[in-house]
């Protein structure tokens, strides 16, 4: 007799009694195969969608009213936006109507366009997360809690958060002098400016932009004024489309919505918004608080 493990015999044959121990080994090396197959699955996903999640951008319109005293539910808060990418989330601007409620959506950084009440002041209270904004807004909320401070130069690309922002001196305050966002990701590059008369250099803004989020203060009436040697305000839809036309932007969206849309309601707004577009070959919409829109 010979005293045996499993596996052949000397004899290079099996019995009766391996059958057990084979099916063992077996199990054993199916579930190692299945975990090589499922390692090898997440490398190519890791591969086609970013190590974190999705490679596409993400905004989700977060807040769409602006500075008005008129809410709805469709436009409840004070304009924000949340950029995702690759599992990374960053948010444009922090209002008054989202102090104590950012966290919520769990950014891991706050980029301010300006200082105004509906842009930063839901910063009064401070957080820890990093908070990225232009020299002049820093000095407008210098008394903030704020424990991450960064400074962003117009024209400089800033990564944050594996996300590429540049910004853009515009015409908006005096006050509080205003920014908009060349924001890019992976293949996508968009614009945001929410509170803008006039971007100074349009064209390096806006070239290659696949969607131009805009002012939607006002549709066509002007609310821009000029109280001493600069222009202020708000520049109305029908000329942001038009700047999207001369730039080859084929989609905007507007939000930081003023009274005019907010009141009267989106539909409203649109049947006069859409003709605009249409003649000008470009696609839009009105975003409404928790719009989410993909881009790849
Ligand atoms: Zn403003
Ligand atoms: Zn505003």
């Amino acid at each position: 007799m010979r005293a045996k493990g499993p596996g052949p015999g000397p004899d290079g044959q099996l019995d009766r009694g391996d059958l057990p121990a084979l099916q063992s080994s077996i199990a054993t090396w199916k579930a190692g195969w299945n975990v090589k197959i499922a390692l090898r699955l997440r490398q190519v996903a890791a591969h086609v969608t970013g190590h974190h999640g999705i490679a596409r951008m993400k905004l989700t319109f977060l807040g769409t009213r602006g500075y008005i005293d008129a809410a709805t539910d469709r436009h409840c808060r004070h304009t924000a936006t949340l950029v995702e990418y690759r599992g990374r989330r960053v948010m444009i601007d922090c209002g008054a109507d989202w102090r104590d409620r950012f966290q919520e959506h769990h950014p891991q950084a706050i980029v301010l366009t300006h200082a105004h009440p509906d842009h930063a002041w839901g910063l009064k209270s401070g957080t820890a997360r990093p908070v990225y904004a232009s020299a002049q807004t820093w000095e407008a909320i210098a008394d903030y809690p704020l424990e991450d401070r960064h400074l962003v130069e117009p024209g400089r690309p800033e990564e944050i958060r594996g996300i590429t922002f540049t910004l853009f001196p515009v015409e908006h305050s005096t006050r509080c002098p205003a920014g908009g966002y060349r924001i890019e990701a992976g293949r996508v590059t968009i614009f945001y400016v929410p509170d803008v008369v006039y971007i100074h250099d349009r064209q390096s803004a806006l070239s290659g932009c696949k969607l131009y989020v805009g002012d939607g203060a006002t549709v066509e009436r002007s609310l821009v004024r000029k109280p001493g040697d600069r222009l202020i305000g708000h520049t109305p839809v029908r000329t942001q489309l038009t700047w999207c036309q001369k730039e080859g932007v084929p989609r905007a969206i507007f939000t930081h919505l003023g009274s005019e849309i907010v009141k009267g309601g989106d539909e409203t707004a649109m049947a006069r918004i859409g003709p605009l577009a249409e003649e000008r070959g470009v696609d839009v919409r009105l975003a409404f608080d928790g719009m989410v829109q993909v881009l790849r």
